[in-house]
């Protein structure tokens, strides 16, 4: 079982956790933020893509607690999506669970995240390198989302294609950010056509998810009965 990073359950080691968020062992690492609703392929090829790409010690999957460009969607109860996301890299030493958004109430900014992440290695005493995995077309948002200038600060950030979206290159990522464009760094890779919402489509619509999402992954689905409906799993079950 993939050990979830920060089992402590309280905020920093400062406030006396029992496990650091990510160990002072690891220097150059990287962040995968997402709703994981349900996590799939696409998300684990992205991980090991730019693991290796940039050399990481490790990678760091990091489901949302409250997603905060849905928090008027209903979406799958965190702690459902957290063990779908452990079932999914179990085996995986390089892939981590981390506890770090469900930890905390209120909408989870990825800038929050990012801020403890780097006050946790500042009281390591370790220069950490942050990288957060995002692909073209969520860093295409990023100006909507919380402090994009501090999130840019904090971390570089590893952008990967998707289909309808290319990675961009290195003049149109200085037109977009001028003066921080060093800090974005373009994985060169194929594009993958997965996404949840059609792993939640094809659930619904009774069709197979198999080679969508790992076999543990969609057990759970069938076993939880997760995404039988259009409607998500807190509806269904009232
Ligand atoms: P949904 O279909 O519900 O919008 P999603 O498949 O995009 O979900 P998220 O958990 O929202 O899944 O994604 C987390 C991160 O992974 C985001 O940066 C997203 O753009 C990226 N991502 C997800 N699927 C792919 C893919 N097939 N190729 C590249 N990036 C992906």
């Amino acid at each position: 079982m993939t050990r979830p990073a920060g089992a402590g359950g309280r905020q920093g080691e400062a406030a006396g956790r029992r496990s650091p968020w990510i160990p002072p062992s690891d220097h150059r690492v990287g962040i995968l933020g997402g709703t994981f609703d349900p996590i799939h392929y696409g998300h684990l090829a992205i991980a090991e893509e730019v693991r290796e790409a940039l050399d990481l010690d490790r990678v760091f999957f990091v489901p949302a607690g409250k997603p905060p460009h849905k928090l008027d969607e209903r979406i799958t109860p965190a702690e459902q999506r957290a063990a779908m996301v452990a079932l999914a890299i179990e085996g995986n030493p390089a892939f981590v669970l981390s506890r770090i958004e469900l930890e905390r109430d209120g909408p989870s900014y990825t800038v929050d995240t990012l801020e403890l992440l780097t006050q946790e290695a500042r009281r390591q005493g370790i220069g950490r390198e942050l990288y957060f995995i995002l692909s073209e077309e969520a860093l295409a948002g990023l100006p909507n989302w919380r402090k994009p200038e501090r999130i840019m600060a904090l971390c570089r950030l590893a952008v990967v294609p998707r289909p309808g979206a290319a990675a961009p290159d290195e003049l149109e990522l200085e037109a977009r950010f001028a003066g921080r464009a060093d800090r974005i760094v373009p994985i060169r890779t194929a594009p993958l056509a997965h996404s949840a919402s059609e792993v939640r489509r094809r659930a619904a619509a009774g069709q197979s998810i198999r080679y969508l999402v790992p076999p543990a992954v969609e057990a759970y689905i069938r076993d939880h009965r997760l995404y039988r409906s259009a409607k998500p799993a807190e509806e269904r079950a009232k």
